[in-house]
């Protein structure tokens, strides 16, 4: 990721105030401020007369009316998303809010004991849920949950609404948040969404990670934002150098505005010269991929050139219940089938604990995760590698195992695949084995590539956790993120050995982590010998650009001195030196490096 180099000139520090973070998806926003926060809603009991009924029942039903109008916004962004079967949770969610059980008995509470809605609601919910809570049919039990998320819109839109209101229109707006968690992220309506800035969270938060996907512009780790922010006053995210300029003057904001044209611009120039297979200045091809969040970034990242999907993160499939075989088998088909002859690697749930119910733990990041937790949920893993098997028919399929500490987990993994594999025997079902593979993000298994690389098909370095997990710094927490720095030498000779220890066996390899998206770090990791990138869609093109400009033996002198320097930071120099010398000297070639 680009992180914040020199400030911007100092002009635009006395044109209004500059606060930094860190750059965790280019680009630049310039819009209104709105605030996010996600709210624990206290609810108070509150004795109301007779003549207020009327005004409070009008209250319940606004609150209704804007819940109506937020899921039908959910629902028509999953379908275009997700597809019609995980769209229907949110429209039955709708149907919900016109159930006389809910609304009349809410109206009724308020008129008959006269308390505000929040109480009223608060008493329908809780008899409601005893009722579930009643009954013996398990599925008709899990609809509680659904219950309570519809009364949470509920209590929450009675407090005051938490996601970009439809403001006058379709204007664009800046989300602001302490922090804005990657469920609720995943929920935004990224099409009025202009640029995100937080306190909290990382270049490789999820939330950065998906605001890159939707190509929005992002500042995450900005210390005294919300007490600076100006709701509803312009404010401009610079995505590119980690700057957040509160209460810009008329002349900065001008000069944001015409950044923003030249940024567009240029990337239009660069999608299209995307559109065929990367090689090096001295003909080596390189492959640069996709990570998709959800099934619906496809077309995005086909547009944006890329050479299949070397990363599909199935976890946002799972985001409300796990989908069934067949609803799964649907999705990873329809992504084979669009991708054919490129590949697909599913990688399996990366899931915490309490995503399948369990109590939550202490340190999730630490804990049950994973291929750790698939191997203790046989049914949820078992289910997820019949639907890819099925699917590897129309493609080609490849299953990823996510947070694998070594042999033992990988081996433990692939007994369920074999299970898997029986069991489809069993039914005389349509399947073909996918290659299998391990995913380098945990340290124990990168320094034991030598023995994944003799057994796994493929491997993947995930380098947002393998930082995150060298440095015992947590990517979402930003008092540390920057500890865990991608250009420390101590992750750099971690890639050398799994890369040369991918070469000595054959065993194909891809870099998938964020690091593979920094324009900055593309040569060393070519240096290192990496032919092979997935990266989020929106990089793919600048990504091909930049391969295109190395020469793989300058890459690699560049990538031997880089593992002897001492700090991240004389990394950092050295890399831009080194892309200022490109620059230069490809610029012509280029077309020159408008605005970004
Ligand atoms: C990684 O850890 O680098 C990775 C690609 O996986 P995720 O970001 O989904 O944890
Ligand atoms: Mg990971």
């Amino acid at each position: 990721m680009i992180r914040g180099a020199a400030p911007p000139a100092s002009r635009r520090h006395r044109s209004g105030l500059v606060l930094r973070g860190e750059a965790a998806a280019p680009g630049i926003a310039v819009a209104r401020a709105v605030l996010f926060e996600r709210l624990v809603v206290p609810v108070f009991r509150l004795a109301i007369s007779r003549r207020e009924t009327a005004a409070e029942i009008r209250r319940f039903e606004e609150a209704v009316g804007e819940a109506e109008r937020q899921l039908e916004r959910i629902r028509d962004s999953t379908l275009a998303a997700l597809g019609k079967d995980p769209a229907y949770l949110f429209e039955a969610q709708r149907l919900m809010l016109r159930d006389p059980l809910l609304v009349d008995r809410v109206r009724s509470e308020i008129r008959e004991r006269r308390v505000n809605a929040e109480w009223a609601l608060r008493s329908v919910l809780q008899e409601l849920e005893s009722v579930f809570d009643g009954l013996a049919d398990e599925y008709l039990k899990q609809r509680k949950g659904e219950i309570a998320d519809v009364g949470g819109r509920l209590l929450q839109n009675l407090a005051g609404p938490t996601h970009p209101p439809p403001e006058r229109g379709d204007r664009k707006q800046v989300v602001a948040a302490e922090d804005l968690p990657p469920s609720d992220a995943a929920e935004l309506d990224w099409s009025r969404t202009s640029g995100i800035v937080m306190e909290a969270g990382g270049p490789t938060y999820h939330t950065a990670i998906l605001a890159r996907t939707h190509d929005v512009p992002c500042v995450t780790g900005v210390r005294g934002l919300l007490r600076h922010l100006r709701i509803g006053s312009p404010i401009v995210v610079d995505g590119f150098e980690g700057i957040v300029v509160v209460g810009p003057s008329r002349d900065t904001l001008l000069d944001y505005r015409r950044r923003r044209v030249r940024v567009r611009e240029r990337r239009r120039r660069l999608r299209a010269a995307a559109a065929g297979r990367a090689a090096t200045a001295d003909g080596e091809e390189v492959a640069v991929m996709a990570n998709l969040d959800e099934p619906g970034e496809l077309d995005l990242a086909r547009r944006n050139g890329a050479d299949g999907v070397g990363l599909f993160r199935t976890e946002g499939l799972a985001a409300r219940e796990i989908p069934d075989e067949e609803e799964q088998f649907r999705i990873y088909r329809g992504l084979a089938e669009a991708l054919r002859p490129d590949p697909l690697v599913i990688r399996a749930f990366d899931l915490d604990a309490t995503r399948i119910g369990r109590a939550p733990e202490p340190n999730p990041a630490l804990g049950l995760r994973g291929v750790r937790l698939l191997a203790q949920a046989s049914t949820i893993f078992e289910t997820q590698i019949r639907a890819v098997l099925r699917a590897a028919c129309f493609g080609d399929v490849r299953f990823l195992f996510p947070m694998v500490g070594g042999l033992e987990e990988y081996r433990a993994a692939r007994t369920h695949v074999n299970a898997a594999t029986r069991a489809l025997r069993h039914r005389r079902a349509e399947f073909r084995p996918a290659p299998l593979g391990a995913m380098l993000e945990v340290p124990s298994a990168a320094a034991t590539a030598d023995h994944l690389a003799d057994e796994a098909e493929f491997l993947s370095v995930g380098t947002n956790d393998l930082v995150q997990y060298l440095f015992g710094a947590d990517r979402a927490n930003e008092r540390v993120a920057q500890v865990g720095d991608a250009l420390h030498p101590a992750l750099l000779r971690t890639i050398r050995f799994t890369t040369r220890m991918a070469a000595r066996r054959g065993t194909p390899l891809t870099v998938c982590g964020e690091m593979a998206a920094d324009p900055l770090t593309i040569p060393l990791l070519i240096g290192f010998g990496v032919r092979s990138f997935s990266l989020t869609p929106h990089a793919v093109p600048e990504a091909k650009r930049i391969v295109s400009g190395i020469h793989t033996a300058e890459a690699a002198e560049l990538a031997r001195a880089s593992v002897h320097l001492t700090t991240a930071r004389r990394v950092r120099a050295r890399l831009l030196r080194q892309a200022g010398g490109r620059a230069s000297a490809g610029s012509n070639r280029a077309g020159g490096g408008a605005g970004a």
